[in-house]
């Protein structure tokens, strides 16, 4: 189907069709949902064969799924893959990449930055049974990561902006420095969606997004999809997929299918809004730091603009207080919910290191009365509004 546009200026949005055959589903303009768990073959070898014929032909729900696949076609298409697998969460989508990847004694080089459980998989899981060794780098300098990959290096996890410090890694030097030890690159790219970046076009092998986020878009699934060029090492996914068990259920994949379609819409007004807000916190004279890659005083402002296209909703802020003090200051914001997550419709302010050590806190050049907040979509105007009616009580 993607031959079919080449035609067509921006191919993006029409990507959301793509993966779609309507004649397969009687025509319908919305594809449904495959609940089954198994399909059924008229004889004994073509059920046998069933997995080495043509991409309709299914067997068995744990392995592949049409509703399952049609999402996988659209995200890989979105990301310059050469395919996609999801799972039924960001982190079995995060782990899985890692033991496909990674085997014992392997090294791994992982930002300090990265998704939090995904790091604690890595040093109690990985480290204690299968003796992996986990190198940590700020990533914002590439000579750190020169130092810190060696031959023994197989995986290097980056994050391109985190999200919560919004640290950037330059993706296109990092893959240089990996492939001169032949070490993969996965990166999680749930910030920019690939609407706002495309890793595999800068050199990373594997491209993780949680479904939870942006994709999903309306905080009512949990999912995780792994992208890949290499044929090999979706080979490799492919399998490891089937035997760890971690595909989506087909009607969060519906879902996620309909998240696409409003996917770029969605992320542009984020943006507009978080530009908005974001301008109006880094004016504010009790703010003292804000972190939004976004915004042009930001320290990695012209990394960001060389290998992302847009910014998300998603940001944090220090203010001129105590952490008393901003707790309060969170409980008095009436949009912005209190909560973790994000990516849906709704505002949401958490204060990601109000319980971490100091010592944790400073090893991710964060504050433990930072402030993080997902601007959603009621409007920048009322957003504003809420803070502004929240500094006043301060
Ligand atoms: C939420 C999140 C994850 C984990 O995704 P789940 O679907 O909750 O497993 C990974 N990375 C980032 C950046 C996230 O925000």
């Amino acid at each position: 189907m993607k031959e079919q546009n080449h035609y067509l200026k921006d191919s993006r949005l029409i990507e959301t069709h793509y993966g779609e055959e309507y004649e397969h589903y009687y025509n319908a303009i919305v594809p449904p949902v495959f609940l089954n768990s198994l399909n059924v073959f008229p004889t004994i070898d073509d059920y046998y064969d069933s997995d080495k014929t043509d991409r309709h032909v299914y067997c068995y729900g744990r392995v592949q799924n049409p509703t399952v696949r049609i999402l996988e076609d659209k995200i890989a298409a979105l990301e310059h893959g050469e395919g996609a697998f999801v799972f039924s969460s960001g982190m079995a989508a995060a782990t899985t990449a890692v033991m496909a990847v990674c085997h014992t004694g392997s090294h791994i080089v992982c930002v300090r930055n990265v998704y939090g459980p995904l790091k604690t998989f890595l040093t109690q899981h990985c480290t204690e049974q299968f003796q992996m060794q986990v190198t940590f780098v700020k990533g914002d300098r590439l000579e750190e990561f020169e130092e810190a990959i060696t031959d023994d290096t197989d995986l290097v996890v980056l994050e391109s902006p985190s999200s919560i410090m919004m640290t950037l890694q330059d993706i296109r030097g990092v893959a240089a420095i990996a492939g001169a030890h032949r070490a993969r690159i996965y990166i999680d790219n749930t910030y920019c969606t690939p609407i706002f970046q495309n890793p595999l076009d800068l050199g990373a092998d594997m491209v993780m997004h949680t479904m939870s986020k942006y994709i999903g878009g309306h905080s009512d699934i949990i999912g995780g999809v792994l992208v890949a060029k290499d044929k090999e090492l979706l080979a490799k996914l492919s399998l490891m997929r089937e035997l760890y068990g971690g595909i989506l259920g087909p009607m969060e994949a519906w879902l996620g299918i309909r998240g696409i379609r409003t996917l770029e819409v969605r992320l542009r007004q984020h943006e507009k809004t978080a530009l908005a807000v974001a301008a109006y916190l880094e004016k504010h004279p009790r703010v003292k730091k804000v972190y939004f890659p976004g915004l042009p005083s930001f320290p990695q402002y012209e990394l960001m603009q060389k290998q992302q296209q847009g910014n998300c909703g998603l940001m944090s802020f220090e203010l001129d207080g105590s952490v008393e003090q901003t707790k309060a200051f969170c409980q008095a914001l009436r949009i912005f919910k209190i909560g973790v997550s994000w990516g849906g419709f709704e505002s949401l302010v958490t204060m990601p290191f109000a319980r971490a050590s100091e010592e944790e806190t400073a090893w991710l050049g964060g504050a433990q009365n930072l402030i993080r907040i997902h601007c959603g979509l009621e409007g920048e105007e009322n957003l504003i509004a809420d803070l502004e009616q929240a500094f006043a009580a301060l």
